[in-house]
């Protein structure tokens, strides 16, 4: 039946991550013990505040039916004075599409802006997501990869040399999916003076904007020449941990978030009414508790750095935001154990699965096939677990 299939989808790869997660799951039901480092999420549970305000709304009896396409108003409102508040921004609400998780909102922003064969320049490594969408929607994705000695960041000078006259968008993430770099306020204002008057649209996915060991995020929209070209991409997954809950935003020039909301209406009318109330109770409401959630995912980052130091091979270093360790396992290609040979990233993922039960996602879909996605957000008994096993099957490697 495949030759059925559009062109198009076949361009498209299964998520890595959604991947990783259903194999771990499908392993746990047949009653194995997984250790699950691959999760994208939050492991706290979505506040009680906000879990009692969305029973009240749906106690209410007034948000059962369609919602305006963009989103209510009340939390749009509430966005733009979050974004006062938080990164001292001044958007009115019509400049804010609430969608189906900050994925939505890219693709709504995508949709808007490639044509067949535009430029999208992407910083490596990346969430992988934002390849694929660029293949489905015909662009060409031209890469500029950050290095570890630099914290995975791309240099002014590298950005320099990457855009071409074909560039239409630039897209990254900070705090960044893998590496959990963050990009400072002085490589905020380098990288608007590299792209004062080119045209090209900066895409600045911020969804791990609570996830920030060092402090405010900065946003490259704060700079007044970027006004125009410059799209936050936001929402209440990580940072509130509501991934389920599927509530994402962008924050875009009046003349890109029209053509989102057009966009959106015919792909998939508003997002669910009920979640978002919730999201509404989310940033109405005192956020203290985010910062506790810090306290606890920075332990738990500090641990696991001192633990895994301890693991002859490993290379990784300190990041300053996000929940991830992206580590070089480089060390342990050509080695192998039993019937086991590891050539790269991949089999050493599936070594690690099926020898000890722990899922990581290979870094290949990231952007760099020598390193392995460790997530240390899960509880701290189960990290230290996770590492001990870890540190033994990988001594045994020859
Ligand atoms: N952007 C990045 C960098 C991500 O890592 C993710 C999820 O993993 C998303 C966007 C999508 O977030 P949401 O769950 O709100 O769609």
């Amino acid at each position: 039946m495949d030759k059925l299939l559009s062109n198009r989808v076949k361009l498209l790869s299964v998520s890595v991550t959604i991947g990783i997660s259903k194999k771990s799951k499908e392993l746990t039901s047949k009653g194995l013990n997984i250790i699950n480092l691959a999760i994208g999420e939050s492991y706290f549970k979505t506040p009680k505040y906000i879990q009692n305000f969305t029973k009240f709304s749906i106690d209410l009896e007034k948000y059962f039916f369609y919602s305006p396409v963009p989103g209510y108003v009340d939390l749009r409102i509430a966005i733009s004075k979050k974004i006062k508040r938080d990164n001292k921004l001044f958007y009115k609400y019509n400049h804010i599409i609430v969608s189906n998780g900050a994925k939505q909102a890219i693709a709504n922003v995508f949709l808007s802006l490639i044509n067949f064969g535009d430029d999208v320049l992407i910083y490596l490594p990346c969430w992988p997501t934002y390849i694929d969408l660029v293949k489905l929607l015909g662009g060409n994705t031209v890469f500029v990869k950050g290095n570890i000695k630099k914290n995975f960041k791309v240099s002014i000078y590298q950005l320099y040399k990457s855009i071409t006259k074909k560039t239409k968008i630039i897209i990254f993430s900070s705090p960044c999916n893998p590496t959990g770099s963050v990009l400072s306020k002085y490589e905020v204002i380098e990288t608007s003076k590299v792209l004062k008057n080119s045209n090209i649209i900066v895409i600045s996915d911020e969804i791990y904007e609570y996830v920030n060991f060092i402090g405010r995020n900065i946003s490259i929209s704060s700079i007044l020449f970027m006004r125009n070209y410059a799209v936050i991409i936001n929402g209440f997954s990580k940072g509130f941990s509501m991934t389920g809950w599927r509530v994402g935003y962008s924050i875009s020039p009046l003349w890109l978030s029209k053509q989102c909301e057009k966009i959106q209406g015919q792909i998939t009318s508003s997002i669910s009414s009920i979640s978002q109330r919730s999201a509404f109770s989310a940033i109405e409401k005192d956020i203290s508790f985010i910062l506790k959630i810090n306290n606890r995912l920075l332990k738990n980052k500090n641990i696991s750095i001192s633990l895994l130091e301890k693991i002859k091979g490993l290379h990784f270093n300190n990041p300053k935001g996000s929940f991830y360790l992206f580590i070089n396992v480089s060390f342990y290609f050509g080695k192998s154990y039993e019937n086991f040979l590891i050539n790269d990233s991949n089999d050493f993922c599936i070594f690690i699965l099926k020898k000890i039960y722990i899922s990581l996602v290979p870094g290949n879909k990231f952007g760099d096939s020598n390193y392995v996605r460790f997530s240390y957000s899960i509880p701290l008994i189960l990290l230290r677990k996770a590492i001990f096993r870890m540190k033994t099957i990988l001594s045994k490697l020859k």
